[in-house]
């Protein structure tokens, strides 16, 4: 059984799917690993540590993948420069395991199809206590929480902590945090670490124990009707309800310093959270992070991955911030992967098991089908 990484070619990405410890413990299970020259080079794993680990580097990108059995990849697959997908490469019945953003961009998921590869997207493991260690969506987004914050302390023209000098004392930043999922509560813990007066606010109401537990305050909104989907995802809420939540955290938002938004709804694009008229209440110099950037924003002034001033309030719209910290994103991820692949090896073969949740739910092509309902509707 032969396992591979592939070098990333989109030009923002800088993990890689195996990190050397891990391809250890794969040589050692009996699985062969080849890596492509280069794969580990921007998360600042070379190739020699690779090799020293048990691997083969490859340097023909068209036979790394096209003699593998299960190809590892970070970024879902991407056109080359010759024009040809990177799908194309690999060869039929041949397993994918990698984001493959199959809501946000289902074309891939058709083209993996009519490929008949079995592709399982990370984004799409359960988020049940079984799948933990495969979850790279919150071991991902919880990188994301906490680069936000120190990103937002470096942009804030003031301290975040309180602080008594001899030339008098300084007030602690107010920082709100919008969605408290992974990454909001690894923000709001990023935050506190760093002394700020935390708020967190969610529309899912069984946030409020953990985000109390880590120090900050919950902002609360009643509603009248469910918000929480199946998975435990939040659901979107209706226009009745938008405009009550807006009302409340307004006010709050006026208040902060900072402001880091973190909210999604999976398959859709980003609540709107922040509108223009909120910003235009803020301070001068305060700063919002939008982690929602990629989906659409939760702010509607941001501009996915640029810093721009609005009324003297800077707003970032950072695009993959998991990669900015590519050597624990690439750790967390390789082992993500790695526990993926446990349950697809059975005595060192390939077993595609359909009746383990786990791949039933990851799975989205097989024998050129695509698998899963919501990616079929999204083709629509
Ligand atoms: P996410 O990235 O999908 O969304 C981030 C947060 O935004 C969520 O908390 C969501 O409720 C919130 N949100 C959505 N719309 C909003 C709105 N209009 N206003 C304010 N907030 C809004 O979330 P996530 O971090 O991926 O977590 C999703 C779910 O998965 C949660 O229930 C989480 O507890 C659960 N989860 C479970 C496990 C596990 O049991 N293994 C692991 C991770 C996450």
């Amino acid at each position: 059984m032969r396992i591979a990484v592939a070098k990333e070619i989109e030009v923002c990405e800088r993990r890689v799917a195996l990190i050397p410890d891990t391809v250890t413990r794969l040589v050692k299970q009996g699985l062969e690993v080849w890596v492509e020259t280069g794969a580990g080079e921007r998360s600042f794993f070379g190739d020699s540590d690779y090799e020293a680990a048990g691997a083969t580097i490859i340097s023909d990108t068209a036979k790394l993948w096209g003699e593998t059995d299960i190809l590892l990849k970070v970024s879902p697959p991407q056109e080359r420069e010759d024009g040809r997908s990177e799908i194309d490469l690999l060869k039929e019945g041949a397993v994918l395991l990698s984001f493959l953003n199959p809501l946000g961009n289902p074309v891939v998921a058709q083209q993996l199809a009519n490929r008949k590869i079995t592709a399982l997207s990370m984004e799409m493991i359960p988020r049940t206590t079984r799948a933990q260690s495969m979850d790279a969506l919150s071991s991902q987004a919880s990188l994301a929480g906490y680069k936000a914050v120190l990103i937002a302390a470096a942009a804030l023209p003031k301290y975040f902590p309180m602080l008594t000098t001899a030339a008098g004392t300084i007030a602690p930043a107010k920082v709100f945090i919008m969605g408290a999922g992974v990454a909001g509560l690894q923000a709001i813990a990023t935050a506190r670490r760093l002394g700020a007066v935390v708020e967190a606010f969610d529309i899912r109401p069984a946030v409020k124990e953990e985000v109390q537990s880590l120090g900050a305050k919950f902002v609360e909104v009643k509603l009248d009707e469910e918000t929480v989907a199946a998975g435990g995802y939040a659901k979107e809420i209706s226009e009745a309800s938008k405009q009550r939540t807006q009302e409340v955290v307004a006010e709050h938002i006026k208040n902060s310093d900072v402001v880091i938004t973190t909210a999604q709804v999976p398959g859709r694009q980003a609540p709107r959270l922040v509108t223009e008229e909120m910003v235009a209440q803020m301070k001068p110099g305060s700063v919002i992070v939008d982690l929602a950037a990629e989906q659409g924003g939760n702010c509607a002034c941001t501009e996915p991955g640029k810093d721009i001033v609005w009324n003297g309030v800077t707003i970032i719209g950072p695009i993959n911030l998991p990669s900015s910290m590519p050597i624990h994103a690439s750790q967390l991820y390789a082992k993500n992967v790695t526990s993926l692949m446990q349950l697809l090896i059975k005595d060192k073969a390939l077993q595609v098991d359909f009746s383990d949740d786990i791949v039933d739910a990851a799975c989205v092509t097989h024998a050129g089908e695509i698998r899963n309902q919501r990616v079929r509707d999204a083709l629509q």
